[in-house]
């Protein structure tokens, strides 16, 4: 998959703590992910994994805690810039289903980077190239399997040309046959050059794909490592005892 790897960069949180209310959701987390590299987060349900993501890309902001591409922070940066910057895929596509699929990819480009109307179909025609759809451009979503519009979340994605992708739990509302497209597409992705942190169930995925393999637990990462570590001569009994619940 093409992607432009003299944008990638490094991303680093550091020691991030948000609270919502009384409950503390994120503890102190840190996490490293190489420039190029490919971070796959697992944990239990409610570990905070989904605000993380959100606290990287700045749908919310942490208490405390830095969050660094390239090792410079991105906190005091405008939100709708470092949006830009970083792409996030949901477990819900939220495609409009009154669009063309080709018009759910193009809209970004035209609205946020300001692209006259031949160029950003241009761009969205290529990424639908990518994720394997170039043939559903002028399809409305809703005639489109759920992989496959997962896939036209992605293409809509990455035609801001993203610096880091971010994707939580994208095969998680999938039917079972289709969860494996979308993984390719995914793993493409990572073997291309992008910058990636993956929320997932998906444990074959993180042992082939990750570079590190993150255990959330109650806020914290309590585990990080490369996958053969983490899944072969885990340490922590808490991920032990998670990764007997979910092998
Ligand atoms: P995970 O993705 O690992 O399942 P989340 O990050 O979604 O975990 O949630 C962690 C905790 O934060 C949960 O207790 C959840 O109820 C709480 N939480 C998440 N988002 C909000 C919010 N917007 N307002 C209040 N509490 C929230
Ligand atoms: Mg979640």
């Amino acid at each position: 998959m093409s992607i432009d790897t003299t944008t990638s960069v490094s991303l680093g949180v550091r020691d991030v703590h948000l609270a919502f209310g009384a409950n503390r959701v994120l503890r102190g987390v840190d996490l490293t992910v190489a420039r190029g590299a490919t971070a796959c987060v697992i944990g239990p349900s409610g570990s905070g994994k989904s605000t993380l993501l959100r606290t990287i890309n700045r749908l919310i902001e942490p208490d405390r805690g830095d969050v660094l591409l390239d090792g410079r922070s991105v906190l005091a940066d405008d939100p709708d810039a470092l949006r830009q910057r970083v792409g996030m895929v949901f477990q819900q596509f939220n495609l409009f289903p009154h669009m063309s699929v080709l018009r759910n990819v193009t809209l970004a480009l035209r609205r946020i980077k300001k692209l006259p109307e031949d160029e950003a179909v241009a761009i969205a025609r290529a990424q639908l190239e990518l994720v394997g759809l170039a043939g559903k451009a002028d399809a409305r979503p809703g005639h489109l399997s759920g992989g496959q519009q997962q896939r036209v979340a992605i293409a809509r994605a990455l035609a801001l040309q993203p610096q880091v992708m971010l994707f939580d739990e994208a095969t998680s509302a999938l039917d079972p046959e289709l969860v494996k497209g979308v993984l390719g597409v995914m793993a493409d992705l990572a073997s291309g050059g992008m910058t990636m942190v993956v929320v997932t169930h998906e444990m074959g995925f993180a042992r082939q794909v990750a570079d590190t393999v993150a255990f959330m637990d109650r806020g914290v990462v309590l585990e990080a490592g490369e996958p053969a570590a983490i899944f072969e001569t885990p340490e922590h009994p808490r991920l032990r005892r998670f990764l007997s619940q979910v092998l």
